[in-house]
């Protein structure tokens, strides 16, 4: 068992900011220490948002109100949440100390840094106080006027462990280089627009079942199973079922209706089990399927016998949930009617929710969305753009903002030399997207 994969006794705390308190604590009232059976010094495990978990030392603090806790900034980045959102605290005794821990710094925090880095940063930080880590975790530690930012490699046992005296601490190695993430790990909520009522029933009918299922058995009725999502390709189908996935920590599955069906003889219904067992061992997890009119056309249409067994395979994994009550599907189609009806029966997709296109508000929020990152020029009126763009879809909105960039990098071809591998910072400087790269994109 790994560490702290003890799951009892959950409680969901709002995070308060802690600008005074220690990377490793969490600070709570003494009236949830007790309601939660701890002690000051416990060990326990905080999830987050996007799957993110630390473990953290539990710290007296009457000044926190008894439904929240105080995390500081670097504890809320390892969990991937801000003050105002929820966390589950668990309680988590059998943290194990550690033989072995690999911690790097990060480059771009280590410019003009000299010495040695235990010496100066984390030996001292060590031996302040029995520290748990956990892989992935990231913390800063300030020392000689200086802040190191530092990342847990890896720690043996894995899992998570305490640095104790007698833990050795490698930090040796190449330092991190601040990659790019993986752009889908990190859609979230605050990546959609134009579907808040949509997302509203979406919600609804995932975040229950798949952290709470017991809630539902235990009023003797089957929690929802599934979802069909349609509306045109590109209004953000995909993004939402990603959003949710992340934003509940719950695994998430793709497979493409298409894909599947290209698969040889046998190979599609293989594809499907082995999706739903992926998921059940990976719960809570959401399945989904896109394109699914291709795997489950309507019987009258099918005169293949593959798409007839595809079809009850289907049906038979979802019907069989039986210890499946956390592993949701959402399937998306941009052909409702082109549906095996069978599939839309009760008891497989309990909800049916039209994504549609977005109306002009919604093309607002998109636009605000796609453009946040961008350097836009004063004269740039989005409520504009987005009155001009009826019938755009999330992802024309998206491919409108980058059309616009291209135009506005254009321009500056004949300044920009291409022998070179640095551009003038001057150039870069006088660079930003105008209304009338938007109006050209648009044009275009
Ligand atoms: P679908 O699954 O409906 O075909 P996607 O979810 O794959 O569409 O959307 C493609 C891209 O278009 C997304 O990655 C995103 O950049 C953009 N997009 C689509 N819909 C939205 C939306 N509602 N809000 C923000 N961006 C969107």
């Amino acid at each position: 068992m790994q560490a702290g994969r003890d799951e009892q006794n959950p409680k969901k705390l709002m995070v308060d900011d802690y600008p005074d308190g220690d990377n490793s604590t969490i600070g709570l009232h003494p009236d949830k220490i007790n309601e939660l059976e701890l002690f000051q010094g416990d060990t326990v495990k905080v999830r987050g948002r996007l799957r993110k978990e630390t473990i953290l030392l539990v710290f007296t603090d009457e000044s926190v109100e008894p439904h929240k806790c105080r995390l500081n900034s670097c504890a809320r980045k390892n969990v991937a949440i801000h003050p105002g959102d929820v966390v589950t605290v668990n309680r988590c005794d059998d943290v194990p100390f550690g033989t072995r821990v690999r911690i790097i710094p990060y480059a771009d925090t280590l410019e003009g840094v000299t010495g040695d880095l235990f010496e100066t940063f984390l030996g001292p930080y060590f031996r302040e106080a029995f520290r748990p880590v956990i892989e992935g975790d990231s913390f800063i530690i300030r020392a000689n006027m200086r802040a190191v930012e530092f990342r847990v490699e890896k720690t043996d046992p894995e899992g998570g462990c305490i640095v104790s005296e007698t833990t050795e601490v490698f930090c040796d190695g190449e330092p991190v280089e601040r990659a790019e993430e993986d752009p889908d790990a990190n859609v979230s909520y605050e990546d959609l627009g134009g579907v808040r009522k949509q997302l509203g029933l979406i919600r609804e009918m995932v975040e229950l079942p798949l952290r709470h299922p017991q809630l539902f058995r235990n009023l003797g009725c089957k929690p929802p199973r599934g979802i069909l999502m349609f509306g045109p390709p590109g209004c953000g189908k995909t993004l939402i079922a990603r959003a949710v996935a992340n934003e509940t920590g719950a695994f998430f599955y793709l497979l493409n209706g298409p894909e599947i069906m290209s698969n040889q003889m046998g190979a599609s219904e293989k594809a499907l089990r082995s999706a739903f067992e992926e998921a059940e061992s990976n719960a809570p997890a959401i399945i989904f399927i896109d394109e699914i009119d291709s795997i489950a056309p309507k019987r009258e249409d099918t005169h293949g016998e593959v798409e007839r067994r595809i079809v009850s395979q289907l049906l038979t994994l979802m019907d069989g949930k039986k210890s499946r009550d956390n592993v949701i599907v959402i399937a998306a189609t941009n052909r409702p009617n082109a549906l095996d009806p069978a599939l839309r029966r009760f008891g497989r997709f309990d909800r049916e929710i039209d994504i549609g296109v977005p109306d002009e508000i919604g093309r607002l929020e998109i636009l605000a969305i796609h453009t946040r990152n961008m350097k836009l020029a004063e004269d740039v009126k989005l409520e504009e753009l987005a009155a001009e763009t009826h019938g755009f879809v999330g992802a024309d909105v998206a491919s409108l903002c980058t059309e616009a960039a291209m135009c506005c990098i254009r321009e500056k071809l004949d300044v920009i030399d291409m022998d070179s591998d640095t551009i003038d910072a001057a150039v870069l400087a006088s660079m930003a997207v105008t209304q009338d790269h938007f109006k050209t994109a648009l044009g275009a």
